[in-house]
């Protein structure tokens, strides 16, 4: 294999979690070279090695098996959803697929983790991602500044509650942008947070 690059794969958001097909396995088991990397992410992704001569095709061809694939690394993550077990309806999984097109793969100064959970049970674990946002009822709660990491380990703060399903997106898009203009070199998003201020977040999206 020549050069290489790493490619970010998915299986959609959908009920279950991240569930893989037996042939979309296959598929990205045989797309790349037999001596290719492939890593399990902490984010439910998959990182998959592929010679950078044949990404585009490679690319296209995962998409056709109906994996969803995004740049690796300095980006945002595609949304690390939960299982959606209360039905798609109660805990909003067409929200959620609607939020992760207009969130994922958007470059930023370090990997952005952005979760979602369809209830405050919040079992994809949102209040340890950069940002997290939880279904409550027919509305939406967002976190910032989650961080598992290190001994430092924070949680997320409510930054806002009581998001109506159209306000979603344009605050989370609000939220990515403004970090993407103001991160000073390569901060990290709770540094960030700690460092605008909540205050200041809020008065953003107000
Ligand atoms: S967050 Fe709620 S709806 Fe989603 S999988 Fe967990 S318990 Fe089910």
């Amino acid at each position: 294999m020549g050069e290489k690059t790493k490619l970010a794969v998915s299986p959609a958001i959908q009920v279950g979690g991240s569930v893989f097909t037996p042939q979309q396995l296959a598929k990205i088991g045989t797309v790349t070279d037999s001596a290719a990397k492939i890593e399990m992410t902490s984010f439910k992704q998959l990182y998959v090695e592929v010679p950078l001569d044949k990404r585009e095709a490679i690319q296209n061809e995962l998409e056709h098996a109906g994996l969803e694939v995004y740049p690796a690394g300095f980006a945002t993550k595609s949304l690390i959803a939960c299982n959606f077990c209360k039905g798609t309806k109660e805990a909003g999984l067409e929200t959620a697929r609607i939020l992760n097109r207009a969130i994922a793969g958007i470059e930023t100064p370090t990997p952005l983790k952005i979760g979602y959970a369809g209830c405050a049970l919040g079992t994809s674990e949102p209040l340890i991602k950069d940002i997290g946002v939880i279904k409550i009822r027919d509305t939406f709660d967002i976190y910032v500044g989650g961080e598992p990491k290190g001994i430092k380990a924070s949680m997320g703060r409510l930054l806002v509650s009581g998001v109506t399903e159209e306000r979603l997106v344009p605050v989370v898009s609000t939220l990515i942008d403004f970090y993407k203009e103001q991160a000073k070199g390569k901060e990290k998003f709770v540094k960030f947070v700690d460092r605008i201020t909540m205050d200041q977040l809020k008065q953003l999206i107000a």
